[in-house]
């Protein structure tokens, strides 16, 4: 295998839990220890209730291609064919801004269903991306 030139991602107290669950192939969120919401990006406090308890749940990893873009420049660095960016709409409600892998740019639409793949990082890190679901 060739090492992998993506780039690693940047842990903080607050979304460590995050990147943590995705080295072991895990796709997670903060769930509100309160209320329930679940909230992406991770952060101190719940958006709703303003409660600090957090909690983290594991997702299904499914869901569906919500908008996208093909960066052309700058040329996003450490890859060597432009990936393709996409906010993912996952069937939990929350909306995720990763990169969808194993298209061609011309088979990329809005709509289109995926699921959670993980792709090794600079660092020994993973991160998430998606393929089109089986
Ligand atoms: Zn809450």
């Amino acid at each position: 295998m060739p090492e992998p030139t993506r780039p690693a991602p940047i842990l903080t107290p607050d979304n460590a839990f995050f990147w943590e669950a995705a080295a072991r192939g895990e796709l997670v969120a903060q769930r509100c220890g309160d209320c329930g919401d679940l909230q992406h990006p991770p952060r101190p406090i719940c958006p709703k209730c303003h409660s600090p308890k957090r909690e983290v749940a594991r997702l299904s990893g499914r869901g569906e291609v919500y908008s996208w873009i093909v960066p052309r420049h700058p040329a996003a660095m450490g890859f060597a064919e432009a990936p393709i960016v996409a906010l993912i709409a996952l069937d939990e409600g929350l909306r995720l801004v990763s990169n969808v892998v194993g298209l061609a740019h011309g088979e990329i639409r809005n709509g289109l269903r995926v699921e959670v793949a993980f792709e090794p990082t600079v660092g020994g890190h993973a991160v998430p991306v998606f393929r089109r679901s089986a």
